[in-house]
Formats: C-alpha cells, sequence, structure tokens
C-alpha cells in the first residue's frame, strides 16, 4: 500500500492519504505529550509498541463483533485503517477512580466505582477537552440520539471485554478512553459507526493487580521514569512479544530489529 500525501498530524499519530479515498495510513510517533502539550518529549519505541499492542486489542474486539477502522498492519509503526470521519467527543470509561475524575469532584483516589462510569469530553486542545453531558451532544448535533445509543453500548462492552482481557494477565483497566468515527463500509455500501484511533498505554490507565504498578502513560505524566519498560511489560504480558525481547536495549537509530511473535 503506497503511502500518499500526509492528511493530519497529531499529537501521537500521523495519517496519510493512500490511493483508495476509503483507505488511510495511520502513523504511529515516539511523540509524548501530556497537560494539554505542556509537557513533550520523544520516548523511544512507543509508537512501535502502541501499533502492536492496539492492533492485538482492535482485533480482539473485531472477532467479538465490535467494528473497527482497523483494516491490516502493515509494518513496525503503520498501519492500513478505514478513513473515518471522527465524533468530535472522546468517550471515556472508568472503573476506577483516578486522574481528572478524583480532582474534579473530591473522589479518593483508587476508590471502586459501584458501576462503569461512561464520561463525555469535547475534542477541543484549545479548551483542554472539557466535559460535557448528553444534552451537550444533541443540542450542538455532534451526534444524535440514535448514535450515542448505539455507542454508549458498544463503549460499555469493550470496557467488559478489555477488563477481562487486561485481568487475565494480571492487570486492572482502571480508566480508558475510546474515539469513534463514521466509515464506509464497502460490502452495505453504507457509512457505519466503527471504533476508531487508537486503544493503547497511551490511552488507558493499567495497574497491575497486585503491587499497583502504573504500567501506562501516567508514567510519563509523572515522571515515574521506566516508560518504555512498562509500554513492553503490557505487551509481553498480552503475548505480543516474546519474553527474552528487551525494547529498551534496542538501537532505534533506523530499523528497529525487535521479535515480535508471528501471527
Ligand atoms: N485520556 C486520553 N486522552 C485524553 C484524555 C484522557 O487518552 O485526551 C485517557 C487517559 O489516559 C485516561 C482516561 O482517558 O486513561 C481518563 O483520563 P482523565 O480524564 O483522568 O485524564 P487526565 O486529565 O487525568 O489525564
Amino acid at each position: 500500500m503506497n503511502k500518499g500525501n500526509k492528511l493530519y498530524e497529531g499529537k501521537a499519530k500521523i495519517i496519510y492519504q493512500t490511493k483508495d479515498k476509503n483507505l488511510v495510513i495511520q502513523h504511529f510517533k515516539d511523540d509524548a505529550t501530556a497537560f494539554n502539550n505542556l509537557k513533550k518529549a520523544k520516548v523511544e519505541g512507543k509508537g512501535v509498541l502502541n501499533n502492536r499492542i492496539s492492533e492485538f486489542i482492535l482485533t480482539n474486539l473485531m472477532q467479538s463483533g465490535i467494528q473497527t477502522h482497523l483494516v491490516r498492519r502493515l509494518n513496525m509503526r503503520e498501519q492500513l485503517i478505514k478513513k473515518a470521519e471522527i465524533f468530535p467527543i472522546e468517550f471515556i470509561v472508568r472503573n476506577i477512580a483516578t486522574g481528572s475524575l478524583t480532582k474534579r469532584l473530591g473522589i479518593a483516589e483508587g476508590t471502586i466505582l459501584e458501576k462503569p462510569l461512561l464520561e463525555y469530553c469535547l475534542k477541543k486542545d484549545e479548551l483542554n477537552d472539557p466535559l460535557i453531558s448528553r444534552e451537550h451532544i444533541f443540542a450542538f448535533g455532534w451526534a444524535n440520539e440514535n448514535e450515542i445509543k448505539f455507542i454508549d453500548k458498544i463503549t460499555l462492552r469493550i470496557n467488559d471485554i478489555l477488563s477481562g482481557m487486561f485481568r487475565a494477565v494480571g492487570i486492572k483497566l482502571v480508566d480508558f478512553k475510546i474515539e469513534y468515527g463514521k466509515a464506509w463500509n464497502k460490502d452495505t455500501e453504507e457509512n457505519e459507526i466503527v471504533l476508531a484511533d487508537e486503544i493503547s498505554p497511551d490511552t488507558c490507565r493499567l495497574w497491575d493487580v497486585k503491587t499497583e504498578k502504573k504500567l501506562d502513560k501516567d508514567r510519563f505524566r509523572k515522571d515515574l521514569g521506566n516508560i518504555i519498560q512498562a509500554y513492553q511489560e503490557v505487551a509481553r504480558r498480552l503475548g505480543i512479544m516474546p519474553e527474552e525481547t528487551n525494547i529498551s536495549e534496542v538501537n532505534f537509530g533506523k530499523t528497529i530489529p525487535i521479535k515480535f511473535k508471528k501471527k
């Protein structure tokens, strides 16, 4: 699949055109950002790991019947995906209170929620992605009631599937953010709602079940160190990377000779 012009560059990914107007290439960068871009760094190898982890998770969700934008992984840093018109909403699911929720409502860090909490934020960097209600979504036409009903249902199913997937490898899924878009389905010849973007330690909070060690982007946000080792640990536990691979010892200069398990 030939890479065409750059369509869009975000904080952690770049989207390129392809010859097919319905397909684009998603490239995972090593750039890490936090606090609305105030904190920035390059974390060597992060893009490679997120590409693999997100591919693994989305493939598993697709096997459970959830439609996603993923077509296939192309190489270490890139995936072929369906071009989707993204809803301007971040869908956040929380199982345990931490991060902005604890600050906003004065809830104790680590409180286990009675049931998963679904929150909506407007995707608007210049406003720090503010929390919005369903009524805001309908009042401004960011999505309609049927779309939100459908997305809410899938989002909670995704939470169930991912919570189980991570629990099986000794990780608690604390919270995560997902995005959806509308993409062309060439079989039905209709636009359909698909899970888009990525699901990775950049977009989830993942704690070790026993030690509560953070295995996600909070290591970067809170300067805890060993970011790449934590992401690598997630990949290893999910069975994506063989035990002996140590990404931190790999030279990221040009080629990245990391051995991954064959499909
Ligand atoms: N999250 C994300 N992108 C965002 C905001 C949040 O991926 O722009 C994820 C974040 O990694 C966490 C969850 O959504 O897993 C809830 O984040 P929270 O609102 O607590 O964000 P904070 O402001 O504390 O990073």
